[in-house]
């Protein structure tokens, strides 16, 4: 399966995406996971791309899809992906196409997942992550056993600068202006399903898997 997970920063796709990438055997790949690696290890592509994270704004098209290509061009991806939080952009979503294409293969399907927006703030400013071993949190939904501390490995919770009040104002504003064109991008190629990402992390997997039976048995 080939699929793209698509909403708003915060919806809960790269919490399901891992689930479904275990329960199906493929790969999730997470273009925010891959830079914020790269700015960890300070590379040159991580320098450039902190800057625009940090503010909330989309990294350059060229440096996003550059860093999909050599994903998908390694073999580990044969029996299929999630994409989790790329395409972003219509200039993303022809380039990924295109990729596809030159290896002779599509997208099979698209999951939009909807949560109102009151909801996402909360998400969002509440979440806290581990920096040693990147497990996430979340104060009010998920806090850690140990407070503000990581459960798993003992470390200092942080809050992403990208979670910061304004940041998150501007991620919201960018997911308006420039991802949101997507869902009728892909609605008018017919291969986009919506569900309703409010509710428990439980429920919106079983919808999510009932949707992709769905998908596959027709
Ligand atoms: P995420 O973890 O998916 O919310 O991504 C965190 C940040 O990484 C975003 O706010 C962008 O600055 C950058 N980013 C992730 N994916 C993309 C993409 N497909 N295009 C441009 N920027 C991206």
């Amino acid at each position: 399966m080939r699929l793209v997970f698509l909403g708003a920063p915060g919806v809960g796709k790269g919490t399901q995406a891992d689930k479904a990438a275990v329960q199906y055997h493929i790969r999730k790949i997470s273009t925010g996971d891959l830079l914020r690696e790269a700015v960890r290890n300070r590379t040159p592509l991580g320098i450039e791309a902190k800057e625009h994270m940090d503010q909330g704004r989309l990294v350059p098209d060229s440096v996003v899809i550059g860093l999909v290509r050599e994903k998908l061009a390694d073999s580990s991806h044969a029996n299929g992906f999630i994409l989790d939080g790329f395409p972003r952009t219509v200039h993303q979503a022809e380039a990924l196409a295109k990729v596809l294409a030159e290896q002779g293969l599509q997208l099979d399907r698209v999951i939009h997942f909807r949560v109102s927006r009151s909801e996402i703030v909360k998400r969002l400013s509440g979440r806290r992550s581990c920096p040693k071993c990147q497990a996430t949190y979340h104060v009010e939904f998920a806090p850690s056993k140990s407070g503000d501390v990581c459960e798993r490995c003992g470390a200092a919770l942080v809050q992403r600068s990208d979670d910061q009040p304004e940041a998150i104002e501007m991620r919201l504003r960018v997911y308006e202006e420039q991802t949101a064109p997507l869902i009728t991008f892909y609605e008018n190629k017919q291969v986009l399903s919506h569900l309703n990402g409010a509710e428990p992390v439980e429920t919106v997997y079983q919808n999510l898997v009932r949707e992709l039976t769905a998908y596959q048995t027709a």
